[in-house]
């Protein structure tokens, strides 16, 4: 079999490149070529000699992914969509920020955790994502903007759950942030996770990157009903994996909350989240729902959004209310499933 040169790690491509008798340094040169000059063939590769070329050829193979669709939202948010070696289709969505870019990456085609509020859910799971495709995203993303040096931010937010597809994650997030490679900031990637408890404990020990969580209730009665993972590790588990979890000077887990109009929005679900989290360094992030599956599923009144954020600022929380963007393209939280183009919005033609 043929070895995915995107899908391993930095000690893996020494590992290769030994194996087929070339120099140590050919390890360092090949990641840069794959992941700094993101070059698409071996060809283009002009410091390896044309023999080294062609043994590389036939032992190893590039991924790359093609973006076949582009969605603009009226704020700029950009969608893409992108087919996969095999026909299936992922996307992600990059979203302008005041002096910089985040992208927000898939790491699953579909999701197999089946939350109440989620697009992505609907589609099922189909596959797992290779970390050569994780990390395409990223590179394709770069190669078609102005200044690919702004994109910054990198989030695991898109399609899938991450830390159900742990091992091919863990190398692409190692090779997000190793300098021979994409060079990101390890504060500046963060994995988002519907909370399976055993991938936390080894996230922290794997890599140095930022956690966030989809909280979504105070409590298990609640979390149960929109989140069929919290029958497995419910919130007291949960919540002690964030106290383990390992956090560098100032840095902190962010909390996602999903505001549901009656669902999880009372005054006393905003108690319990202050509760439940004393004492960890938590920031919590509230988003209203976005029109999701379920048409009876709403977001509360800012009004009343307000006075849940209010709650837990009185509780001494870093809390903000996080708006949507790219509502009107379904870019945003929860909306990605797959088939950009069903909309009324502008495509511009790939
Ligand atoms: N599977 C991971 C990461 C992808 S989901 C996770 O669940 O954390 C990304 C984010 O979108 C999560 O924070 C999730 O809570 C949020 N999300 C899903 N559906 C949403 C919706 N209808 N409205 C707003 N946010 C949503
Ligand atoms: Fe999967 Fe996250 Fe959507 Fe839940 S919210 S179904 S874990 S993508």
């Amino acid at each position: 079999m043929k070895t995915d040169l995107k899908s391993i790690s930095a000690d893996e491509t020494g590992a290769f490149v030994k194996d087929l008798g070339l120099e140590a340094y050919r390890a360092s040169q090949i990641r840069q070529w794959l992941f700094k000059k993101m070059v698409t063939s071996f060809d283009e590769m002009t410091n390896v000699s044309v023999s080294i070329r062609a043994l590389l050829k036939e032992k190893a193979f590039i991924t790359n992914i093609e973006k076949v669709k582009t969605l603009v939202s009226e704020d700029t948010t950009e969608k893409y969509l992108f087919r996969l070696h095999d026909g299936d289709f992922i996307e992600s969505v990059l979203i302008p920020e005041k002096d910089h870019f985040t992208l927000c990456i898939s790491s699953q085609a579909g999701c197999a955790m089946g939350c109440a509020f989620c697009h992505t859910a609907r589609q099922g799971f189909r596959r797992n994502l290779t970390a050569g495709e994780i990390c395409e995203q990223i590179i394709e993303t770069k190669r078609s903007m102005a200044d690919p040096d702004r994109l910054t931010n990198i989030v695991l937010m898109g399609m899938g759950e991450p830390l159900a597809n742990y091992d091919a994650v863990i190398t692409a997030l190692n090779n997000m942030i190793d300098d021979n490679a994409l060079n990101f900031s390890r504060r500046k990637v963060t994995l988002s996770t519907s909370g399976l408890v055993p991938f936390i404990e080894r996230l922290g020990k794997d890599s140095p990157v930022n956690l966030a969580v989809s909280l979504n209730a105070g409590d298990d009665e609640t979390r149960n009903r929109i989140m069929p993972v919290n029958k497995t590790y419910n919130l007291k588990s949960l919540i002690a994996a964030c106290r383990e979890f390992p956090l560098p000077n100032r840095r902190m887990i962010t909390f996602e909350y999903i505001l549901i109009k009656g669902v999880n929005d009372r005054n006393e679900d905003a108690l319990k989240v202050a509760k439940l989290l004393r004492g960890l360094r938590a920031k919590i992030n509230l988003i209203p729902l976005n029109p999701g599956p379920e048409p009876e599923m709403r977001a509360p009144s800012w009004d009343d959004m307000v006075r849940f954020q209010d709650i837990l600022a009185e509780n001494n929380y870093t809390v903000i209310i996080r708006k949507s963007k790219g509502q009107d393209i379904l870019a945003a939280c929860g909306q990605l499933s797959g088939k950009c183009g069903s909309q009324k919005s502008e495509i511009r033609g790939q």
